[in-house]
């Protein structure tokens, strides 16, 4: 992998980026992206070229919603057995994380798949719910489980989600300018460059899938500025070792074969058309939202009594958190006034701090010392 992180060729690179003279915003919608560009410094490198980086909601932590952790707690203090991934365990819901609710006596364990939860639930004469989050990369493990028979007291509460609706809503929101989309390596891995294509044919944007190394993103920056001096936006594949045209068809059965999208809200977003996957109807019985369906009601009526009080207002999140317009690009964790000081990684305060795909953990890690 040195060859992807060669500096002369990034110097090379950038001094083309110089030439163009640019003037471009560019997002991405992937953790493991702004990871790589914080470490590496590339967002302040290419500033100085002319090209704004900004991340999108692309930590499958971080979008998941209040609502969707109230419903796992609330399940929890039901006595359901709740499994789910070591980031999510520390979020916080309206009121609760699902680690508060153990240090309550409720019974939480962290997997690190799919399958620990189906061999903790053929342990137990208890009902076992994996809370299953992620983007299109988690959402075949979760279907193939499913089809290769789990037992009846295990069921799946899905907060699975799909990156091309959450694009595209970005978008018609207008409310920043975006140039073009750096694309994520690992969903384009199941979902492959078509998948993009009707983003780029309706908001003639130019888009660039990309590998996770340094000179993967400074390619990719390269590529979308070339397609903008061209007058061109299509879908270009820079992560070509990884990524097929039509991505991995098998995974994509899996996922249609269980699943059906669905509208939903995302952290920091209004309702994002068919941007959620539910399990479909012949899988209603492996459903958690429909297995505790009258727990959920209650879930439902507590948010609506506490809006309500609130004059109407959503729960965002908590007090001075800023994680939603993060999400959205508009926003980056230093105009968050708690950053660093208040929220830190030992003691987050929303989502974007817990994760460490979030972009204020990231943001922590890396320039903690310019603080
Ligand atoms: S620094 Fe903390 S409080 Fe501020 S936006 Fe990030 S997670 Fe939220």
């Amino acid at each position: 992998m040195f060859r992807y992180r060669s500096k002369d060729l990034a110097n090379r690179i950038t001094e083309k980026l110089k030439e163009m003279d640019l003037n471009l915003r560019l997002m991405h919608v992937c953790g493991t992206h702004q990871d790589t560009v914080v470490r590496y410094g590339l967002d302040e490198m290419l500033k100085e070229v002319g090209v704004e980086l900004r991340p999108g909601p692309g930590c499958p932590v971080c979008v998941t919603t209040a609502h969707e952790i109230d419903i796992a707690v609330s399940l929890a203090q039901r006595g359901v057995v709740v499994t789910t991934f070591g980031d999510m365990f520390r979020v916080p819901g309206s009121n609760l994380s699902l680690a508060d609710a153990k240090a309550k006596g409720c019974d939480v364990r962290v997997v690190y798949s799919i399958s620990d939860a189906v061999s903790i639930a053929e342990k137990l004469n208890k009902e076992v719910v994996f809370f299953a989050i992620g983007f299109e990369t988690t959402a075949p493990a979760t279907a193939a489980t499913i089809l290769s028979g789990v037992p009846e007291n295990f069921s799946v509460l899905s907060a699975h989600r799909l990156i091309p609706p959450a694009m595209e809503f970005l978008l018609k929101m207008g409310e920043i300018r975006i140039d073009g989309f750096i694309n994520p390596g690992h969903v384009s891995t199941i979902i492959g460059e078509k998948a993009y294509e009707f983003i780029s044919e309706r908001y003639k944007i130019p888009q660039v899938i990309a590998g996770f190394e340094p000179l993967d993103v400074l390619f990719a920056v390269y590529m979308i500025a070339n397609m903008v001096k061209r007058g061109e936006a299509t879908v270009e594949n820079e992560y070509r070792r990884v990524v097929r045209p039509y991505g991995n068809e098998r995974a994509k059965r899996l996922i249609e074969e269980v699943f059906e999208p669905c509208d939903c809200v995302w952290r920091g977003f209004p309702v994002v058309n068919g941007s959620c996957l539910k399990l479909k109807e012949e899988f209603s019985e492996y459903d958690a939202e429909r297995r505790f369906e009258d727990e959920l009601k209650e879930v439902e009526a507590r948010e609506a009594r506490e809006a309500r009080a609130r004059g109407g207002e959503e729960a965002s999140g908590k007090k001075g958190c800023i994680c939603g317009e993060i999400l959205r690009g508009i926003s980056t964790p230093q105009d968050c006034e708690l950053f660093g000081k208040v929220c830190t990684p030992s003691r987050p305060v929303g989502p974007c701090m817990v994760s460490r795909e979030g972009s204020c953990n990231i943001e922590f890690r890396y320039r903690r010392g310019r603080l």
